[in-house]
């Protein structure tokens, strides 16, 4: 005899409201009570920058333990319950991306979100375009995995221009030649601001080669007056690290060892001569 399964079916998540309820940072369908304050917010980001503004104490900013959310409230029908996907009132899909190890919605899955569990949070960009370097402890984009110059837990830090922290940062993120990590966002704006060299170890991040050129044109342009002729100073190259005795100049001195002009006077107080540099690459 054929059995009604009608009421072991389950029930498939109900998509209504995809894409219409959230904030700024996330479309997801519900609400999450913050475990550390109890208070109710759309996401950990609105919850930090809340409790992290200029209007709150000192004493009482605080980020979110976001793996430590218990609690979330369906947007559709506002019953609280448990973290889960699926609302256990209305049977409502609250995150078409969902991650129960970070308690984490997400109704855009145009960001191939994925969770990595070696970095312990979801990622996004799908899981095949990147790969996870134990050395660094971090996800990168699969096009870095031969080139990358690894750094102990490079990502444990905060980006050198913005200060954000980069582990867990929603912007993308970029390993510079030297191996120092930064925003790709704040990379661009040192560029239009014709800065090339890193802001950790000053290292170029660029091929300067065209630069230095315009270099050996400008200074051959520029005879330093008799009384200099045999003065010489010590520099230290910023790119390769060689220290070299070179004929004074005004304008700025070339590493012998690989011709770059970012270097520095290792004796002697004088004005940084990339300064001079900068302006001529504008
Ligand atoms: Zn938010
Ligand atoms: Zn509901
Ligand atoms: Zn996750
Ligand atoms: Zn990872
Ligand atoms: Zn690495
Ligand atoms: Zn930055
Ligand atoms: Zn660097
Ligand atoms: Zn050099």
């Amino acid at each position: 005899m054929e059995e009604s399964h009608n009421n072991v079916v389950p029930v498939a998540p109900s998509e209504t409201g995809s894409g219409q309820y959230g904030c700024s940072h996330y479309r997801r369908r519900c609400k999450i009570i913050a475990p550390c304050c109890n208070q109710i917010f759309d996401c950990r980001h609105c919850h930090n920058e809340s409790q992290n503004s200029v209007q709150v104490d000192l004493a009482n900013m605080h980020d979110i333990p976001r793996h430590d959310v218990k609690r979330v409230i369906c947007s559709l029908c506002s019953t609280e319950q448990d973290v889960q996907q699926v609302c256990i009132q209305c049977g409502v899909c609250m995150g078409r991306y969902f991650c129960s190890k970070c308690k984490f919605f997400d109704d855009d899955v145009s960001k191939k979100q994925y969770h990595c569990d070696e970095c312990g949070i979801c990622r996004t960009g799908g899981e095949e375009n990147f790969f996870h370097c134990k050395k660094c402890d971090c996800c990168y984009s699969s096009s870095m995995k031969d080139s990358h110059r690894c750094i102990e837990k490079a990502m444990h830090q905060n980006c050198p221009v913005c200060f954000e922290f980069l582990f867990d940062t929603t912007k993308d993120i970029t390993v510079l030649p030297c191996g120092h990590t930064i925003h790709l966002g704040c990379v661009r704006e040192m560029q239009k601001h014709c800065q090339y060299s890193c802001p950790v170890c000053s290292k170029s991040f660029c091929d300067m080669s065209r630069v230095w050129e315009k270099m050996d044109e400008e200074l051959a342009l520029t005879p330093m007056p008799e009384m200099f002729q045999n003065k010489t100073v010590w520099i230290l190259c910023n790119d390769c690290g060689e220290t070299s005795e070179v004929k004074f100049h005004i304008i700025a001195h070339k590493c012998l060892k690989c011709k770059s002009y970012n270097t520095r006077r290792t004796q002697a107080a004088s004005a940084p001569c990339l300064s001079r540099m900068e302006e001529m690459v504008r």
